[in-house]
């Protein structure tokens, strides 16, 4: 039998693990699953786009968002608001489809206390060292936020017995295989007659 309703899987860890880049090549791989683009205050990197990468939103925006309750969990993140649509989330999931987060740790704490069904897919560093030097060579941020972003991950990390799954993100592509490998078994979980 096909699933009633989606499946929603929620990729998160700490900043500078690799999400957005095991994400990226896992939505090259499998055009299923139904990626939620969040919504941001923070500023536009080179390269990224506006409803592609993020919605970018002035903080009035934003808090306007959290007061009209059209958020399914936001987080503060090193002074930046990021959140997920609820619209989208909800609607895609009763269209049937598998919606995919990939979000910060309190964020996806919230979502848990939501949406207990999700399923939630903590990625972990090979080691704290391989991550500092992951964030420094990012390049796009001063020194400042490097160590913002590190003191974050550190705290981060002794969240992760919250999670469904660990996956170690010590290979791109063995990471994504162990994620496709994930969203393969739900299904199977799911199957009944
Ligand atoms: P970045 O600024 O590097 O794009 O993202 C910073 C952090 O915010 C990353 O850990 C990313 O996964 C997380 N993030 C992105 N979108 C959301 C969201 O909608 N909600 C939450 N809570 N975190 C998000």
């Amino acid at each position: 039998m096909i699933d009633q309703k989606g499946i929603l899987f929620i990729l998160s860890g700490p900043s500078g693990v690799g999400k957005g880049t095991v994400r990226k090549e896992l939505f090259d791989q499998d055009t299923d699953l139904k990626y939620s683009i969040s919504m941001t205050t923070r500023d536009m990197r080179p390269g990224e786009r506006d409803g592609i990468d993020y919605f970018y939103k002035t903080n009035e925006e934003f808090e306007r968002l959290i007061k009209q309750n059209q958020l399914l969990e936001y987080a503060k993140y090193v002074n930046n608001y990021y959140g997920t649509p609820r619209a989208y989330v909800e609607e895609t999931l009763a269209e049937g489809h598998d919606v995919f987060l990939e979000i910060e740790v309190q964020g996806a704490l919230q979502v848990r206390e939501n949406f207990p069904e999700g399923v939630f897919i903590f990625l972990f560093p090979p080691s704290l060292d391989e991550l500092k030097t992951r964030i420094v060579n990012r390049g796009t941020e001063t020194q400042e936020l490097v160590l913002n972003r590190l003191r974050e991950a550190r705290k981060e990390i002794e969240m992760m017995d919250a999670y469904d799954y660990v996956v170690v993100n010590d290979r791109v592509e063995h990471a994504v295989e162990k994620v496709k490998s994930i969203i393969q078994s739900e299904h199977c979980k799911r199957e009944r007659i």
